[in-house]
């Protein structure tokens, strides 16, 4: 590889990983690494130890699929919390948001993701057999879909709908609905938003 202007193939590799990055373009990548080598080294080998740390960690939690140090996340092992209550949401930074708004004690299913047509994802790709599994063996009475208000979102919050409804549960299902304006994601609403749509969704 002799890329006109390289100086280094370890820089090269450098910015190449950075590239990997949603929403880092090459110039970004760029500006980074040199950011990172020749401002803030210390800031660089901190990084560097906390992604090592983090990958070798972090794994799933087996009931509600997020990140999680151990094999049953904290939310999932705690006793206090409403066990008939499963809100289910696309990614570990939207059960943030919802857990912020300490208006909800019930329990998690996190998606990792949508159902996208598109690009070819299903109810399979998406893996909701977890989740079918994970109602079956539990006593949820109270199904709170959390998904966002896009195509992909409804579109994923029809499916699960559906799901429950062909395996004959018997389970309350709802959609967090008034207050969160359509077209926002839940990442980008305020928590009093989402507080205000948790109690309004009878
Ligand atoms: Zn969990």
């Amino acid at each position: 590889m002799s890329n006109t202007g390289s100086v280094s193939p370890v820089i090269d590799e450098l910015i190449e990983s950075l590239k990997s990055l949603p929403g880092l373009g090459p110039r970004s990548a760029a500006r980074i690494a040199n950011h990172l080598l020749v401002n803030d080294r210390a800031a660089a080998l901190r990084l560097a130890q906390a992604l090592d740390d983090a990958c070798r960690k972090i794994g799933r939690c087996e009931y509600c699929n997020t990140l999680s140090e151990s094999s049953v996340c904290p939310i999932c092992a705690d006793a206090e919390r409403d066990h008939e209550q499963l809100c289910i949401v696309e990614s570990p930074a939207d059960q943030r948001v919802i857990e912020e708004t300490m208006t909800y004690h019930g329990l998690y299913f996190v998606l990792m993701g949508l159902i996208s047509p598109i690009q070819g994802i299903g109810g399979t790709q998406l893996g909701l057999e977890k989740l079918m599994t994970r109602i079956e063996a539990s006593e949820i009475k109270e199904v709170m879909i959390a998904t966002p208000y896009t195509p992909e979102g409804d579109a994923t919050a029809h499916f699960i709908a559906q799901a429950i409804k062909a395996r004959g549960f018997d389970i309350h299902v709802t959609r967090l609905a008034r207050g969160v304006p359509a077209g926002v994601e839940l990442e980008y609403t305020d928590a009093n938003t989402i507080a205000n749509a948790i109690f309004a969704r009878r």
